[in-house]
């Protein structure tokens, strides 16, 4: 559902000039150039402007954490989690964070406090502000969302839509641990993404929340190609239809692959494929080329 609905969504929503990019990327990106200003005679025109870069998600207890197995704090933190990974995605800088909660009768503010806690573990380790928010409490089951927002220079946030032919696919960390609770525990790239910027070698990015696949999917689709992997240097196998591992999907030019290092920050940065003319995911081993199905699991080569 949730494909169909984005793409007509993207159609409905109008098109005002502020919105730089809009639905269908890991965030949006707002211009905050001084041509946009209310008074823009009053401001020095020459001043370069941040991109404002505002994601948002939602987590519903039995769908995207049991509550009963992890508590309120560890949803709160992957709450926090998964939308500072969007943001780091596009080589954001997060500033600041609105979150919202639909609270079970039972319990709701003890529950309410243990999310927040999990929330500020992330907002004191990255200097975010927790800056509002809302709280109902109802019948359901507790559902968490958070807004975040951050900053980046000017043109210069990653996007899906900029991948080209022959660039090459990186993943970083190891593929796979989503299964193993990582997904609740896991730290937002951010100072890998910040890093990475630095280097400029970067033509697009997207982060992992859906699987190996289906999230290189979204990239090939936006930038009009496809892809093509190499199944024996993808550092888990069957990670191509894993989920949750929130690490960074990006590709490179070229003439810049040189200048990806083996490891940034600590992180491993693993050459995995490259981008091809062909539309949708194709495989690469010993016995040739063929196509992958986006969610499927591919069993040992
Ligand atoms: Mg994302």
């Amino acid at each position: 559902m949730e494909h169909s609905f984005i793409a007509w969504a993207k159609q409905r929503a109008s098109k005002l000039p502020r919105v730089k990019l809009g639905i269908g990327d890991d965030c949006a990106l707002l211009s905050c150039s001084p041509a946009d200003r209310i008074d823009p005679s009053s401001i020095d025109q020459s001043a370069p402007c941040d991109d404002w870069v505002v994601t948002t998600d939602s987590l519903c207890d039995g769908t995207h954490f049991i509550l009963a197995d992890c508590g309120p704090k560890r949803a709160g933190r992957k709450l926090m989690a998964v939308n500072l990974s969007d943001l780091a995605s596009m080589a954001a800088k997060p500033v600041a964070v609105f979150l919202s909660l639909c609270l079970p009768r039972k319990g709701a503010g003890d529950v309410a406090a243990q999310v927040f806690e999990g929330v500020y573990e992330l907002a004191k380790e990255f200097q975010v502000s927790i800056a509002g928010g809302d709280t109902n409490v109802w019948d359901g089951p507790l559902v968490l969302h958070l807004t975040a927002i951050g900053q980046c220079p000017v043109d210069k946030a990653w996007r899906r839509s900029t991948a080209q032919i022959d660039d090459a696919v990186f993943v970083s960390g190891s593929l796979g641990g989503s299964i193993l609770g990582h997904h609740l525990d896991f730290t937002p790239r951010l100072k890998l993404a910040e890093k990475l910027a630095a280097l400029d070698v970067v033509s697009a990015a997207t982060d992992i929340s859906d699987g190996l696949g289906v999230d290189l999917l979204n990239i090939t689709a936006a930038s009009r190609c496809g892809a093509e992997l190499d199944l024996d240097s993808i550092p888990v196998m069957h990670a191509i239809g894993d989920g949750e591992d929130f690490e960074l999907l990006f590709t490179v030019p070229q003439d810049k692959i040189a200048s990806v290092p083996s490891e940034l920050d600590g992180v491993p940065l693993k050459r995995i494929g490259k981008i091809v003319s062909r539309t949708g995911l194709w495989a690469k081993d010993k016995r040739g080329v063929r196509q992958l199905p986006p969610n499927g699991y591919v069993h040992g080569s």
